[in-house]
């Protein structure tokens, strides 16, 4: 800026130097000349005078800085006080002389041999046909020129010098209100701002606003998205191709189980977890191969799927999902866990009856033991009934609830439902010696019958099958701090406390050997039923004392 200035202001300044030199010039060339001229005419005549008087005499002692020549009537020159006149051509022909003598004077301009230089000629005529003549060198253009040259450079010079100090000053005070502009606000500015700033501030301004509109927008964007990944509850990694996170949510640091907090563009990857198969799908992703690995720990689970990201061609980075698939793990082995048991439990029952039917077959049986055997194969078939119904009503359960239109909600009152099934659990009791007690009043349930009466009904029948004879069973039914509760009391061998929760689940028994016959299914239904009816199930039991089974179910609102 300040060279420019400086730049504009020398081309100025030489401009109106070179310009006034011109002028100046020019007018004291032409005054000169013009007082040359007048000169010359003046100094012409008077020696015209003089030699017409005086003759050749009156040259002699005359003192002029000036050429005087004496030209007779022919041409011969007769006196020149700057040449010996002898030596002198004839001058005849000369323009001045030629004029003079037609019009008594004459004058002319030329290159003078004699001055070596341009010369002013100034001729008048004697009454005897000779001319006086005087000449005078002229100021030349140039020589005059030359002449201003060397104050011109000091004026220059000069110039300069202002001229750069009015660009340094000129450009400070047009840059420094720029400097000082507040871009992000250009309103604010104090330094003093001059009127040729205002279009720039115009636009200025009309650019923050637009930026602050797309900042604002771009934060409402980062947070719509920080909100949306943030409550996902699958974890995400954007890497680059140098496995540093670029972006992730809070998920991705709860599935890796690590404390560190990435920082953007920094942390690598790799640091947030040592595991082999996060590493491995983390590579290969940045070699440009989709991956996907299990990660196991302890009984967590998580599934990893690298992507590369390719833009224009090229490898950008990766993208890392991090799936928590330990529930679906669990099922899965707890579904193969299921089938295993269920072929097992078929296979008994099958078997027993495979081979008394073979016996019989053979013929070998005595026509009085054919109903033994044939009570066998019709015990060991009820078995199987009873487990494929249960097995169904567990995966009904499973499936949402029974299918049907016995499987509609109700509210059922749980007293009746009862009474009910410890009249249906009263000849197992008697055979037992086991004392029924149905204790407490009316309670409501909402819920599917059916599944009421078959959580009861096992409750019930567990409470007889595994008591002791002569025991008790006592049902309490009542209405708890504004909700229905039923508790199943009983006196039998009670639950060790390291098995208490494992009798829930499908097919465990606690002691096999001891095992009444069941299908190791009754406890899995109660507590699916509970479940699919928003209930709790609670066990408390001593070995040797009893058990103490308590349903608590929900209020039944309106
Ligand atoms: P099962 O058909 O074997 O009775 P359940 O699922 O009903 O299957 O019960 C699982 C196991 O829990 C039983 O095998 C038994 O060992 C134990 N159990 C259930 N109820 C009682 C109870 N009231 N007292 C003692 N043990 C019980």
């Amino acid at each position: 800026m300040t060279r420019r200035i400086f730049r504009a202001a020398m081309t100025v300044a030489l401009a109106v130097l070179l310009a006034a030199m011109t002028l100046i010039v020019g007018v004291l060339h032409g005054y000169f000349q013009s007082r040359t001229a007048a000169d010359l005419n003046q100094l012409a005549a008077a020696a015209a005078r003089g030699a017409e008087t005086d003759g050749l005499d009156y040259f002699d002692g005359l003192r002029v800085s000036s050429r005087l020549t004496w030209v007779a009537e022919d041409g011969t020159v007769l006196y020149d006080n700057w040449q010996d006149a002898a030596e002198m051509e004839n001058h005849s022909g000369r323009e001045e002389i030629v004029q003079a003598q037609a019009q008594g004077r004459g004058t002319a301009e030329r290159w003078s041999d004699t001055l070596e230089q341009k010369a002013l000629y100034c001729a008048v005529r004697l009454d005897d046909g000779s001319v006086v003549r005087a000449a005078s060198t002229q100021y030349s253009i140039w020589a005059m020129a030359a002449q201003g040259l060397q104050p011109m450079l000091l004026v220059l010079a000069a110039a300069m010098a202002l001229a750069a100090v009015l660009a340094s000053r000129l450009s400070r005070s047009i840059v420094r209100p720029i400097n000082e502009l507040d871009l992000n606000d250009p309103d604010s500015g104090s330094g003093e701002l001059y009127d040729e700033l205002t279009p720039l501030l115009t636009r200025l301004r009309l650019q923050s606003r637009e930026i602050r509109r797309q900042m604002e927008q771009l934060r409402q964007r980062q947070k719509e998205f920080t909100a949306i990944t943030d409550n996902m509850s699958e974890g995400f990694l954007v890497l680059d191709t140098r496995t540093r996170v670029l972006s992730n949510n809070s998920a991705a640091l709860r599935l890796l189980e690590t404390d560190e907090t990435p920082v953007p563009g920094e942390t690598s990857a790799l640091v947030l977890s040592r595991e082999e198969n996060f590493r491995r799908c983390v590579e290969e992703a940045l070699a440009g191969r989709r991956s996907e690995r299990m990660v196991r720990r302890e009984n967590l689970c998580r599934q990893i799927l690298a992507s590369p990201v390719v833009q224009d061609g090229h490898l950008t980075g990766a993208v890392v999902v991090i799936l928590d698939v330990t529930e679906r793990e669990q099922r899965e082995s707890l579904r193969r866990e299921f089938t295993a048991n269920v072929s097992h439990e078929l296979k008994t029952p099958l078997t027993a009856i495979s081979g008394t039917a073979e016996i019989l077959e053979n013929g070998t049986v005595r026509p009085e033991d054919v109903s033994h055997f044939a009570g066998n194969i019709h015990r060991e078939a009820g078995r199987l009934i009873e487990l494929v119904n249960d097995i169904i009503k567990l995966s009904r359960l499973d499936e949402g609830g029974p299918d049907g239109s016995d499987g509609a909600w109700e509210t059922v009152e749980l007293y009746p439902l009862a009474q009910s099934v410890l009249e249906q659990v009263r000849p197992a009791a008697e055979k037992r010696s086991v004392t029924l007690t149905l204790k407490g009043g009316p309670a409501q349930a909402r819920g599917v019958l059916q599944i009421l009466e078959e959580m009861l009904y096992n409750l019930c029948d567990n409470a007889v099958a595994y008591n002791r004879d002569g025991g008790s069973v006592c049902v309490t039914v009542e209405q708890a701090d504004g909700h229905a509760r039923v508790t199943v009391e009983d006196t039998g061998v009670g639950i060790p406390p390291e098995v208490q929760d494992r009798v829930f689940e499908r097919f465990y028994r606690v002691d096999k050997s001891h095992s009444r016959g069941g299908t190791g299914l009754g406890l899995s239904i109660v507590k699916h039923g509970a479940s699919y009816l928003g209930a709790s199930v609670a066990l408390h039991s001593e070995v040797g004392k009893g058990s103490v089974f308590t349903l608590d179910f929900p209020p039944v609102t309106g």
